[in-house]
């Protein structure tokens, strides 16, 4: 919070009371969810999607139509997955612990252990964050890093920017070099645009040095700087 103004900050706060107003936050298998952890996490989602509400919209809250709950475990958890062959060999369902999930249909999935803030890790790990913008990605109805853009935005620039950085970051992996990102962003575009997202709220600089022009345009989606500030 630190990073934003004061006017930001006040509306980051009055839109996470909307938040905690109009979604459920909902504890699962034994987390404890107080009124900080609540407040907490509907922060998280306020610092995303503030500056693409203005306040002349009433904070409509418009960019988080496509969900109603996040749900909070306190560890990672199962996916309640199992196993599942194609007929080619290709798994299509896979049994796995998770850090969080999001469903086209459906709310947001979290674990505590992964959300609370902590100094950066090695790579940055924000849960919440990222399953946000699968949300904000699904919203224009496709999950391929693609959310809907603002007027002022080229589309041409936007998969100029992703396809270079996700073409650079799966030749790094595939020549055994080191990457300044997580590599989990290299999966597909879509995982690409929210590990991008974690980066760019938790570890900006990192993000906008390694792959300038996916800062620069997540900067035009999100309407943020947070290397200025
Ligand atoms: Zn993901």
């Amino acid at each position: 919070m630190q990073r934003y103004r004061t006017t930001e900050r006040m509306q980051i706060r009055l839109l996470a009371s909307e938040v905690l107003r109009v979604k459920s936050i909902v504890a699962v298998q034994g987390m404890e969810l107080t009124d900080e952890i609540q407040t907490m996490i509907a922060t998280q989602v306020a610092m995303m999607v503030f500056g693409l509400e203005s306040m002349e919209d009433d904070l409509s809250l418009d960019w988080l139509r496509n969900w109603q709950q996040i749900l909070v475990y306190p560890t990672p958890f199962h996916n309640g997955r199992e196993n599942v062959l194609g007929f080619n060999g290709i798994l299509l369902s896979r049994a796995a612990i998770e850090s969080g999930e999001t469903q086209y249909q459906g709310g947001i999935v979290i674990n505590w252990q992964d959300d609370h803030p902590h100094p950066l890790r090695a790579y940055a790990n924000q849960v919440l964050m990222h399953e946000m913008a699968h949300k904000l990605d699904m919203l224009d109805g496709d999950t391929n890093g693609h959310p809907p853009l603002h007027k002022n935005m080229s589309e041409k620039q936007w998969f100029a920017a992703f396809e270079n950085a996700f073409e650079d970051l799966n030749r790094r992996i595939q020549h055994g070099k080191p990457t300044a990102i997580n590599p989990y962003a290299a999966t597909n575009p879509a995982e690409f645009f929210a590990v991008a997202t974690e980066y760019f709220f938790e570890a900006p600089l990192l993000l906008y040095r390694t792959y300038p022009k996916v800062y620069q345009q997540l900067s035009l989606f999100y309407k943020q700087n947070p290397i200025a500030k």
